[in-house]
């Protein structure tokens, strides 16, 4: 459905590179999950499929049509839902109004335009009311709900969702992933991006992860879990400058050697210590303050998305 082979972008305005020879491949059926943290190219990558942005390196077809010589084509077969802020809605027309101006642009007649937009209406448990706003004074939830019905209804093969459910309320957000999960029940595929582990997780077949423009990991969503959430973080968080204490030293030379740790680093004072056990590993460091007489406060929890990355990173490159 879609194959992305060393896709390589970089902005000429500021050289950010935002994109490295990232390589994709999404089936006939699938729900791929595209993942990562803020700035880490899947919006890019998102406008380059779509056929809005150019890349500078690399292959990619979609459809089984080569987007360089065949653009147009893919453009009738694929739908796009932007992140919110970013669509290209008429701002002195109503919701609704815009939906129709351009599915007929698209080539849906306004009477069928009508009609699925009431159709996904009441299956995603929107407020039709909605839709008769101007746009320039919908809410951003609304202006988003707004450009959800406008990429559903082609009923397009390949729909991208970038990161979609901000500023969406939890109730209609569930109707919509459900609805994803009909979408590609007859071959049709999505690609959804995020930042949110738990939400990719839960709706894709695979997940992507993306770090620095780079392919991190490529699985199914379990395989991935066990790669990722498998890492828990405890901060020691030092009032005083520890760098050059000698008890700090002796206690971070037996932390290194305790069961359960994995690495460390040290930050203004503040060591985030790396787990696959925070629970029993804390058990020792508590004995290890004691011994050097250190009294750090203490945070423990789940590696956020961003620090998880990292050592995933730091893990496939040993
Ligand atoms: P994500 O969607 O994962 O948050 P983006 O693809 O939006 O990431 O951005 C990837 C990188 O490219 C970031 O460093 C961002 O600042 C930069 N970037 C995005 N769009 C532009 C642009 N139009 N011009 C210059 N740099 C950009």
């Amino acid at each position: 459905m879609l194959k992305a082979v060393d896709i390589t972008k970089v902005y000429p305005s500021n050289r950010v590179r935002a994109l490295e020879k990232f390589s994709i491949d999404i089936k006939p059926g699938e729900i791929m999950g595209l993942l990562g943290p803020n700035g880490a190219g899947k919006s890019t990558f998102v406008r380059i499929a779509v056929g809005v942005l150019d890349r500078d390196l690399g292959s990619l077809s979609v459809c089984g049509y080569d987007s360089d010589s065949e653009r147009k084509k893919i453009s009738n077969l694929v739908s796009w839902i932007p992140q919110e802020g970013t669509s290209k809605m008429i701002l002195n027309r109503t919701g609704r109004e815009n939906i129709i101006y351009y599915s007929w642009i698209k080539g849906l007649s306004r009477k069928e335009s009508e009609r699925r937009i009431d159709e996904l209406l009441e299956k995603l448990n929107i407020d039709k009311r909605i839709l008769n706003k101007t746009y320039r004074i919908m809410s951003g939830g609304q202006k988003q709900l707004t450009n959800i019905i406008n990429g559903l209804i082609m009923d397009s093969k390949l729909l991208f969702c970038d990161e979609i459910s901000v500023s969406i309320d939890p109730i209609i957000t569930k109707s919509i992933y459900d609805y994803l999960r009909e979408y590609t029940s007859d071959g049709r595929a999505v690609l959804l991006t995020s930042q949110n582990i738990s939400e990719v997780e839960n709706l894709s077949d695979r997940i992507a992860i993306i770090q620095s423009g780079k392919l991190v990991a490529l699985d199914k969503p379990r395989e991935i879990s066990k790669k990722i959430l498998k890492y828990e973080v405890i901060d020691l968080i030092f009032e005083n400058d520890v760098v050059e204490n000698k008890a700090f030293s002796s206690f971070n030379s037996e932390l290194e050697e305790q069961k359960y740790f994995q690495s460390e680093e040290l930050n203004n004072n503040v060591l985030h210590i790396r787990s696959d056990n925070a629970n029993k590993l804390l058990k020792s460091i508590l004995v290890l303050l004691e011994k050097y007489s250190l009294n750090p406060s203490i945070e423990s929890g789940k590696a956020n998305l961003s620090m998880a990355l990292q050592m995933l990173k730091k893990e496939e490159e040993k």
